[in-house]
């Protein structure tokens, strides 16, 4: 059985289509079985033992049965990489794409990855099968902020900024584009200093992008994250914090698709305002994300916006501590 499948909607060359998620078990991501990232718990939904070639072909029959004749975009996830071959071998993989092409709907692959795994060979062995379709294909990876030192001490990703640059590299040259995820307020970040994190990321990470996904952090199980928030040094991001940097980032790079479909959004556990605009600002997120319509982002309000602005004033000055729950 596949960890999760669900079916949504994303932009391809500017157009709403279908797309079908599928997340893997796999034997997961082999950093989150060492000390792994402070906020993934995602290890808790992993295999203990590396699933054969056949099984995890028998996790996309699963998966596809929920797709339509409309599906148009297949994501993968194996809550680690797909390019991981401790994960999937590069026979399954080659069958994977292969399935993928002989359902004939599917115009675009992308598939998420750690950067040390994208290699020139992996990419064109993939690209071999997917032109065969004529399916374009991204990848997709947690670069989570462009800054080495809070993804050192705040994340514990393992990789630096000039591994992401690499790895896009190597795939544009081949014509393969990347999607970048930003994690917005990783621990140890008050909430103005993680917008200002988001937003120097952006910049940065604008040349090797054509997408960049916000994804807001929330707290998971066994996470140091968690662990935070049981002592209440941890809240997640406020979803005004992530309207802000969407305008803000729209502006500034108008050719570059924002997305942000945010988690457990409106939970204390998850991306919060102050619990009567939750849902409407979340929905505003998703439907921004779709249309790239820059004038939704404006069209929300709540009593809550100008506490959040007294919290991004003052912050700064409680010595780590959160100001409003
Ligand atoms: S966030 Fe990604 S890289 Fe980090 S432990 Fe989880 S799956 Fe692995
Ligand atoms: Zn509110």
């Amino acid at each position: 059985m596949p960890t999760a499948v669900w079916t949504g909607h994303d932009l391809l060359d500017g157009k709403q289509v279908e797309t079908l998620t599928i997340i893997f078990c796999t034997t997961g991501c082999y950093r989150g079985k060492e000390k792994g990232c402070t906020m993934c718990g995602f290890i808790n939904d992993s295999a203990d033992s590396t699933p054969s070639d056949d099984n995890l072909l028998a996790q996309l029959d699963r998966a596809t049965g929920k797709s339509t004749p409309q599906t148009s975009m297949i994501k993968i996830f194996t809550s680690g990489s797909f390019f991981d071959e401790g994960e999937v071998t590069s026979s399954a993989r080659r069958r994977i794409l292969k399935t993928i092409g002989e359902m004939g709907s599917v115009k675009k692959v992308i598939a998420e990855t750690r950067p040390e795994f994208v290699t020139e060979i992996k990419l064109r062995d993939t690209i071999d099968v997917l032109d065969r379709y004529e399916i374009s294909f991204e990848i997709a990876i947690g670069l989570e902020t462009s800054n080495d030192t809070i993804r050192k001490d705040c994340i514990n990703k393992g990789f630096t900024f000039a591994d992401f640059i690499r790895a896009s590299q190597t795939a544009a040259d081949i014509g393969v584009t990347t999607k970048a995820y930003l994690l917005l307020k990783p621990p140890f970040l008050s909430e103005s200093m993680a917008i200002d994190d988001i937003l120097s990321s952006i910049s940065d990470t604008v040349p090797y992008s054509s997408t960049i996904s916000l994804n807001l952090c929330n707290v998971q199980n066994g996470t140091l994250v968690e662990e935070l928030h049981n002592r209440k040094d941890y809240r997640p991001p406020w979803l005004w914090s992530a309207v802000s940097i969407l305008k803000k980032g729209k502006e500034m790079y108008p050719h570059i698709t924002f997305m942000s479909d945010p988690v457990a959004a409106g939970s204390k556990r998850g991306p919060h305002n102050c619990g009567e605009c939750d849902k409407e600002v979340a929905q505003v997120l998703r439907d921004f994300s779709l249309s790239q319509d820059q004038t939704i982002l404006s069209d929300v309000d709540c009593h809550c916006f100008t506490l959040w602005e007294k919290v991004m004033e003052l912050e700064d000055n409680a010595y780590g501590s959160y100001l409003v729950k």
